[in-house]
């Protein structure tokens, strides 16, 4: 099974993704998280995108669909895949088609997060994680129990994405109307596209995710 979960900066696919990994043995290929990897360790990628990703723009299509063609060979036929944040242009998306295509792969289905915009900039804003474990936390919604101390691991090494600042993110936003929500027809002429409300709680998004799998 590979599935896109598409949706707006700050719609909760990264979290949503690490819960079908626990829950399902997939694996989630984020390709913001990919670029960020290749950012910090300077490689040739890092150094193509770290201005763009820090102005809220789009990183190249070849780029992010050379990395996801790479990832997929690293991983077993049967494994199951969560893209997160890819495809993100009708370009990348026939791209995907392709490299799918040419490893005997299909797409099951795609889930849209439907997200009320002006949330999700405080949502955004508000984030950071544990840099040592990498749990999510939030200023307001989801504070450590403890202040200035993670949870899970208990080390106060917290950290902020430099592109969580409202000016990128409208930027960002702006991005996905723009090249993004267009893709969503492609996948609606296939009949695999299902809207899931994206402003409940993280439960109540994972269980309706999980019924639109168990369809
Ligand atoms: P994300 O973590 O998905 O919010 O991505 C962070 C940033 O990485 C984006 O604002 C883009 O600059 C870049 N990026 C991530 N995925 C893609 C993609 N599929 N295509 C182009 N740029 C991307």
């Amino acid at each position: 099974m590979d599935i896109i979960l598409l949706g707006p900066p700050g719609a909760g696919k990264g979290t949503q993704a690490s819960r079908l990994e626990e829950e399902h043995g997939m694996v989630q290929l984020s390709t913001g998280d990919m670029l960020r990897a290749a950012v910090k360790a300077g490689t040739e990628v890092g150094l193509k995108a770290k201005a763009l990703m820090e102005a809220g723009e789009l990183v190249p299509d070849e780029v992010v669909s050379g990395i996801i063609g790479d990832k997929l060979d690293e991983l077993g036929p049967d494994q199951g895949v969560i893209f997160d944040g890819y495809p993100r242009t009708a370009a990348q998306a026939e791209s995907l088609d392709e490299i799918l295509a040419a490893r005997n792969r299909k797409l099951s289905h795609v889930i849209e997060l439907v997200v009320d915009e002006d949330a999700l900039v405080e949502r955004i804003v508000g984030r950071y994680t544990c840099g040592s474990c990498g749990e999510g936390y939030h200023d307001t919604f989801k504070k450590p129990a403890k202040e200035g101390v993670c949870d899970v691991c208990g080390k106060s090494d917290f950290k902020r994405r430099p592109d969580d600042n409202e000016e990128t993110v409208r930027t960002r936003m702006k991005e996905y109307r723009a090249k993004t929500e267009p893709i969503l027809p492609i996948y609606e002429k296939r009949g695999i596209v299902h809207k899931v409300n994206g402003m409940g709680s993280m439960a109540e998004v994972n269980d309706a995710i999980e019924a639109v799998l168990s369809l």
